[in-house]
């Protein structure tokens, strides 16, 4: 895919997206566009259909809201996005000029409903920007991205707003941070946008996260905005004013990607050869720990005893969790490590007795 970006800032400071979560009335729209059109914003939001999880909530205003998008656009100049999830959204939005679609979470996550918007736009070249699926499922949001893409359209851009998930994590949708960094991983160009007001669901935290975004190197924000936050229709309790939007964006601290300072590349690179080094080391030393575990397949195998040992590997999990910490690695990550090298120790052993068996087998 060659996907071209949307935004293309070349002054090194973030896509700013902004504006409320739904359209609910002409004031409300265009005072949240003129507070927010008071510093330099690239593009205004709103949602005119409401994907909403439990029938009653508020659906959205539906196309009469459209018409006040056209009229943010007149009064203030800014350019104007909203959601869009099948056919008829897409045809209403492209007839009032809306200059930027996005596909919600609740949208990327249906593969018939992302290819009935994709047939929609074909044939046109409205900008897309896509949202992570509500599940992290990388492949899902690829799929997305390449159904838009195989429908002539070249400019997209992703937006990332967290995963749902079960139990409290102190986030409305838990970001899973690996999940855009791999997507940028593959497709260095691809303009990834943090929507923090869905990840958080609040708004204390909402600073944090869209520095966090900016210290992973995403390429701008979306964040909902709205003139009278705690008496929203939707997501009251993540919206803040336009003035409060922009103290967040000015306290955004941002970093350079690269620097061409001598002293710093090269000390760079020199930390960076220890970290291939120490990488090169723990490849061969699990190497040599799976030649071990060959050995105990082997031998298990000999005297008809089971792979696995549950009381060994309690033993194991329990000393070696507590070894890391003494060496600042974290349980979460102790415990995932151990549990991913535990797994290929008994792949190599279930092998080795496999492949034996079959040996035996053919002997006889
Ligand atoms: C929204 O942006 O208001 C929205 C409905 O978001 P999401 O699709 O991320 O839930
Ligand atoms: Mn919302």
């Amino acid at each position: 895919m060659d996907i071209k970006p949307i935004f293309k800032k070349t002054d090194g400071t973030p896509i700013i997206i902004a504006g409320p979560c739904s359209a609910e009335s002409e004031e409300q729209v265009l005072a949240t566009a003129k507070g927010l059109a008071k510093r330099n914003i690239d593009l205004f939001r709103a949602g005119i259909w409401k994907p909403r999880t439990r029938p009653g909530s508020f659906e959205g205003v539906g196309r009469i809201g459209l018409k006040w998008m056209q009229k943010v656009r007149q009064e203030t100049g800014l350019k104007v996005t909203t959601e869009v999830a099948n056919r008829e959204h897409v045809f209403e939005a492209l007839k009032h000029n809306i200059d930027v679609l996005w596909l919600g979470a609740r949208t990327t996550v249906n593969p018939f409903s992302v290819q009935e918007v994709a047939d929609a736009l074909e044939g046109t070249n409205v900008p897309v920007m896509i949202k992570n699926p509500i599940n992290p499922d990388l492949k899902l949001w690829l799929g997305a991205i390449e159904r838009i893409y195989k429908a002539g359209i070249e400019n997209i851009a992703v937006i990332h707003r967290g995963f749902s998930h079960h139990g409290d994590s102190g986030f409305r949708n838990i970001p899973r941070w690996q999940i855009p960094i791999e997507l940028k991983r593959q497709f260095p160009d691809l303009e990834v946008i943090c929507d923090n007001s869905h990840i958080c669901g609040r708004r204390d935290i909402l600073q944090k996260v869209a520095q966090k975004a900016m210290d992973l190197n995403f390429d701008g924000l979306m964040t909902e905005t709205h003139p009278d936050p705690d008496n929203a229709w939707s997501d009251a309790a993540q919206q803040i004013t336009p003035d409060t939007f922009h103290d967040l964006v000015e306290n955004l601290v941002l970093r350079n990607v690269t620097s061409e300072n001598r002293e710093f590349k090269e000390t760079l690179e020199h930390f960076r050869s220890e970290i291939d080094e120490i990488d090169n080391e723990l490849i061969n030393i699990l190497g040599r720990r799976m030649q071990i575990a060959d050995k105990i397949g082997l031998y298990k195998k000999e005297n008809n005893i089971a792979i696995l040992q549950t009381t060994r590997w309690n033993n194991i999990l329990d000393n070696q969790v507590a070894k890391g910490k003494n060496v600042g690695l974290s349980e979460g990550f102790m415990s995932i490590l151990l549990r991913a090298i535990h797994q290929e120790s008994i792949n190599h052993q279930a092998e080795v007795m496999n492949n034996e068996q079959l040996k035996d087998m053919k002997g006889h």
